[in-house]
């Protein structure tokens, strides 16, 4: 089975995942720590590592979204598959995300945080299709930009394909 080709190398990822840890530690050191809220399924690798490498106090918790199903192209209509269990009241909240691409499930995601009242919320991708962001929604950590194609690895899937790839790599959706 041939792999898809790399985009960005797992050495690339962790360096730039270990400088998002220090950013983020560095901003919320005078805080008394965060929650992390990561977005199932596409965030739990990503998750994973950047919370391992903060040096300030965290507590995880996680939320679950669906919007694409198995296809490649958003629909806009985000619907909610799991809330966060844990409370997040008066904490400082950070969403951990894999790929923002119109910003529509970022943006959905922020107005059900905000439901439940915490101090603060900002936000946390991994990846970002800049060019296709369609909401107005404040990205306060970036991992890397890239351009409008399929990335697949290091949580992210196409069809639940390719999740577990160490990599992030592209692929040539179906549907396209
Ligand atoms: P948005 O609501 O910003 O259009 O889409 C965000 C969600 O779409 C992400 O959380 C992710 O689940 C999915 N997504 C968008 N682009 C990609 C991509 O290139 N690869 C994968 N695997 N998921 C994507």
């Amino acid at each position: 089975m041939s792999q898809p080709p790399e985009l960005f190398s797992e050495a690339d990822i962790l360096a730039r995942v270990d400088e998002l840890a220090a950013e983020i530690s560095e901003d919320y050191g005078d805080k008394g720590g965060i929650v992390l809220v990561g977005v199932l399924k596409g965030a739990f690798i990503f998750l994973a590592d950047l919370s391992r490498r903060l040096t300030i106090p965290r507590r995880i918790e996680f939320i679950a979204v669906s919007s694409y199903g198995d296809k490649s192209v958003s629909t806009g209509a985000v619907r909610l598959v799991m809330d966060v269990r844990g409370s997040i009241e008066d904490r400082h909240v950070v969403i951990v995300e894999d790929i923002v691409d119109t910003g529509h499930t970022l943006s959905y995601l922020i107005g059900v945080l905000e439901s439940h009242r915490p101090a603060s919320i900002r936000t946390c991708a991994l990846l970002c299709k800049a060019d296709a962001v369609e909401v107005d929604v404040e990205i306060d950590y970036v991992g890397f930009n890239i351009g409008d194609e399929w990335v697949v690895g290091y949580g992210l899937d196409y069809a639940e394909r390719d999740r577990t790839l160490p990599y992030i790599g592209t692929v040539e959706p179906d549907d396209r």
